[in-house]
């Protein structure tokens, strides 16, 4: 059976349900009536299900937080997860960003590659399960949740009242499959004294601030020397003159807080030019020493890494309030570590004379053996289809919703090695993916039917 042929049947209307989900702006706001996630997030999620009943499929929607549509019978389930949240677009789009638009066969728009391409890809590989008239002996539940990107509570809704899946994948990270997720911890960090008179960027815990703007008294630094800072390392930047004071904008490159490494951090080389340009303050101190430059946490002695990685860590907002400044800290640490240590080496390090963290929250990683049935049958799906026998499944340092439900891990929805921008302006997805990504879940599905 050729499922290239059943794929070709549908692009049209894979692309037209796509393109109505882009335009949902289903970013988290502020709960309305029965809406906890926004009016955005539930709207998104009506449009997913509505469309997953056009294909025939019986479909719930638990309290407007999560849904899921299901083919089959039995009394296992085989569950998809994807989620129809997304995160703000920020600035500097080439293109409308809530506007499937496919240039030189290239789809750009907010969600396209995170999560939202994925969800359709995976709506269609059940649709085709069906046309295949392969017998189900078990459920195959497409699951679409609405708040992946700000704590997943819906997926933890779901599993309160459905309890969790059998088997199953989220097309939320990479091919050829994720084994292992790297543990999260969130922090928050503050100075216990500063001159700073006001400091604001970023706008989300996991993205890499790529806006920092500070006011601090004129004639604090040498200007000079700042101005080369910020030359020397490519760094966009504005100065200007307000009474005493002056306000220093500094502009950065966002990237995904898992890699940070791809960004370039607004805030950091706000701070580390100050300090160079003879700036003396409390916090720029304490954040040169303790957050640093190279995004492994080194200043909290937590510049750890096992064999599947090393651990990161990224500022993604800072702020000031009452004369407090607060950072946020998004650590990313090592697959075979435990909360239990990263919480026993931050104790040990995170108070100075200049700044201290308060609450400290996490999630353990997640880790399956690489021959494990889960992981090996995906894998088989995706050398199928791709013929690529030597790309090898990997570990990561995004959380997805593997994390929140028992025997699942993130397989696709991207390919390795490619940016999709994700998080960032001009998500993009090649067209051509999209048909591959359905292909592979058919695949998949038809894989996990038989462990
Ligand atoms: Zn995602």
């Amino acid at each position: 059976m050729d499922i290239k042929k059943f794929v070709d049947n549908y692009k049209q209307d894979m692309i037209d349900d796509l393109s109505k989900l882009i335009s949902i702006e289903s970013t988290m706001s502020d709960p309305i009536e029965g809406a906890l996630f926004g009016k955005g997030p539930k709207d998104a999620l009506l449009e997913g299900l509505k469309q997953c009943e056009n294909l025939g499929f019986k479909t719930k929607n638990i309290d407007n937080y999560i849904g899921y549509a299901e083919i089959g019978e039995g009394e296992e389930v085989i569950g998809i997860l994807a989620h129809l949240d997304v995160v703000p677009v920020g600035d500097g789009w080439k293109t409308d960003p809530y506007k499937l638009t496919i240039i030189d066969d290239v789809m750009y728009g907010r969600g396209v590659s995170d999560d939202k391409g994925a969800a359709v890809a995976s709506m269609y590989a059940l649709k085709i399960i069906k046309d295949l008239n392969i017998p189900l002996n078990k459920r195959v539940r497409l699951i679409l949740g609405t708040n992946e990107e700000n704590g997943s509570n819906c997926l933890k809704h779901y599993v309160e009242k459905e309890g969790h899946i059998d088997l199953g994948f989220t097309p939320d990270g990479s091919f050829p499959g994720v084994f292992g997720e790297k543990g999260i911890m969130h922090l928050d960090f503050h100075s216990k004294s500063t001159n700073i008179k006001d400091i604001y960027g970023g706008h989300t815990r996991n993205i890499v601030c790529d806006d920092c703007t500070i006011k601090i008294e004129k004639n604090t630094y040498s200007s000079k020397k700042l101005e080369d800072y910020f030359n020397n390392h490519n760094i966009e930047f504005s100065v200007n003159e307000d009474g005493d004071d002056v306000v220093i904008n500094v502009k950065g490159i966002a990237a995904h807080s898992s890699r940070p490494s791809l960004g370039v951090n607004a805030i950091t080389y706000l701070l580390f030019g100050l300090k160079s340009a003879g700036y003396q303050d409390p916090f720029v101190d304490y954040y040169c020493e303790k957050i640093g430059m190279d995004n492994d946490g080194k200043g909290y002695g937590l510049n750890i890494s096992d064999d599947y990685g090393s651990l990161t860590a990224n500022n993604g907002i800072i702020k000031m309030e009452d004369g407090v400044i607060t950072g946020t800290l998004d650590i990313r640490f090592p697959v075979t570590y435990t909360l239990k240590q990263i919480n026993e080496i931050l104790e040990d390090n995170s108070d100075s004379e200049n700044g201290y963290i308060g609450e400290m929250k996490g999630v353990e990683p997640l880790f399956y053996p690489v021959d494990s049935p889960l992981v090996s049958s995906l894998l088989k799906a995706y050398r199928k289809v791709t013929n690529d026998n030597e790309t090898l499944p990997i570990t990561m340092g995004g959380g997805t919703y593997a994390k929140g439900i028992n025997n699942c891990i993130a397989f696709g929805c991207g390919f390795l090695g490619v940016d999709y921008h994700i998080h960032d302006k001009n998500e993009f997805l090649p067209i051509e993916e999209l048909w591959l990504q359905t292909e592979i879940y058919v695949e998949a599905i038809k894989n996990l039917l038989e462990v």
